[in-house]
């Protein structure tokens, strides 16, 4: 088995890594750090919790640690997808260069362009950037990227969801084609293979297996799930949530709940917050200081519950999740992987629910094809209501409406017509007017069968008449 010591790292970062606790490289680093140090150009395919952020830093940095850095010419450039990304990645590189003198910026939006540019002005060994801001900063014609050696794209995969494809490409076109390039993606989808045969030189390939095809530590279950009443499916989605939340009980220490929508993120937490959990939303449009604060929350473990979308917790390093739960079923079946990769980490078992409810089927049949096993299923936590007569049937009351929506009296959109979570009737007129020829069918919950029409009527109806 191979040792840090037998890396050739530069012994101050040796030092560095032995404080941080590691014991033997992970496959990624042995695989990627020889290579990496011969000044190669590396292609890793591999996923976050693999190590792969020391896999390029720890080479990085003892390269760099002869040489000084000039006013606005970066020697070393880390590209990541997202600021929390860009985040993890430049305090991996605090822990390791902290016997060393090299000097680092960070680069993310919702940071002061004045803070950043000092740092700049100053001269950096190692800029870390998100592809908009490090642009932004090129524009502004503080920055040049002429004296970049070392270039790292972290998470290509994620910056081709994310639409950076043409960014990076214009980046890479500003740096020197003599540069060395460490280039890592969890995937090879075919724009990425693209990006490597035109940029990358005869790069080292090192390939890890997928974590989702080997971690046996991550017990699956699906939870198959079909609303009684569409218009009820958001509100019974987060009981079907709740339920196996109180299922697992202590055993769930802390969670990632992942939902596909931003809008969603809100409500669930919303949601969870207002039934008694300890949770909070993390997605891109928060503002970053909010971001950072809900991560720090969540790592230190003040925060039980993370609802997040897979963008923001995409390359997250959040040691020990004991759960994740997909409130919906992801739409690309990588996404999967990524998103029960937060468990099961290091040695330690980890539990993933994914709630499916029909429409989500086809996706859920992906995920398996991709993972190469049948989920298991497991039974949904919520009893459906005994069947009973109406008049007795008790209103479900258990949830208020959560949705952000400022009082829609007068819009005219079709969202007005849409229907409510609860149960209480509506009452804006353009609706009850459209759906009038359906009024009998009304199933006004604990009024008895005899519905006295006025009820039935909108209040600009009953103003009216
Ligand atoms: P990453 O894939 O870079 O996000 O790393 C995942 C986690 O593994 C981080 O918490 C690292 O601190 C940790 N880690 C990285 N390399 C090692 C190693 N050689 N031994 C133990 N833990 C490591």
């Amino acid at each position: 088995m191979t040792k840090f010591s037998d890396l050739n790292l530069n012994p101050k970062v040796l030092k560095a890594v032995d404080e941080a606790g590691y014991e033997t490289p992970t496959p990624i680093q042995a695989g990627a750090i020889p290579s990496a140090l011969e000044g190669k150009d590396v292609l890793g395919i591999a996923q976050t919790g693999t190590g792969k952020t020391a896999s390029f830093t720890l080479p990085m940095i003892t390269l760099l640690a002869r040489g000084r850095a000039r006013a606005r010419m970066p020697r070393s450039l880390v590209l990541c997808p997202t600021r929390e990304l860009a985040a993890q990645v430049a305090e991996n590189f605090d822990t390791y260069t902290k016997h060393l003198k090299l000097t680092k910026a960070l680069l993310i939006g919702g940071v002061s362009f004045k803070e950043q540019e000092a740092l700049i002005d100053r001269g950096v060994d190692v800029l870390i950037a998100t592809p908009g801001r490090l642009l932004d900063h090129f524009e502004r014609g503080k920055l040049l990227l002429t004296g970049v050696q070392i270039m790292v794209v972290d998470e290509a995969d994620r910056m081709l969801d994310m639409g950076f494809i043409p960014d990076i490409e214009r980046i890479f076109s500003l740096t020197p084609f003599t540069r060395q390039t460490l280039f890592f993606s969890a995937t090879m989808a075919p724009e990425i293979e693209r990006i490597t045969n035109t940029f990358l030189s005869a790069p080292a390939r090192v390939e890890i297996a997928r974590q989702a095809t080997t971690s046996e530590n991550i017990e699956q279950f699906a939870v198959m799930f079909k609303a009684s009443r569409r218009d009820r499916e958001g509100s019974e989605k987060r009981k079907v949530l709740r339920a196996l939340l109180d299922q697992e009980g202590d055993g769930c220490t802390n969670a990632i709940v992942f939902c596909n929508r931003k809008t969603d993120v809100d409500i669930v937490a919303k949601s969870l917050k207002k039934y008694g959990y300890d949770a909070a939303p993390i997605h891109g449009d928060l503002d970053q200081s909010q971001r950072m604060k809900t991560l720090e929350g969540f790592r230190e473990g003040s925060l039980r519950i993370l609802v997040a979308s897979d963008v923001a917790a995409r390359g997250l390093d959040v040691p020990s999740v004991s759960h994740v739960f997909n409130y919906d079923v992801p739409g690309h079946p990588e996404d999967y992987v990524h998103r029960i990769g937060r468990t099961g980490r290091a040695g330690r078992k980890g539990k993933a629910f994914t709630i499916c409810s029909p429409k989500d089927e086809k996706a859920l049949d992906a995920v398996e094809n991709l993972v190469k096993r049948q989920i298991a299923r497991h039974e949904n936590p919520v009893k459906p209501a005994p069947k009973t007569t109406k008049a007795k049937t008790k209103p479900e009351t258990e949830e208020k409406p959560l949705r952000e929506s400022k009082p829609r009296v007068s819009s005219k959109s079709s969202e007005t017509s849409k229907p409510r979570e609860s149960n209480k009737p509506r009452e804006s007129s353009k609706s009850s007017k459209r759906s009038s020829g359906r009024r009998d069918d009304r199933n006004v919950v604990g009024m008895g069968d005899h519905l006295p029409s006025f009820i039935a009527l909108s209040f600009a109806e009953r103003r009216a008449g």
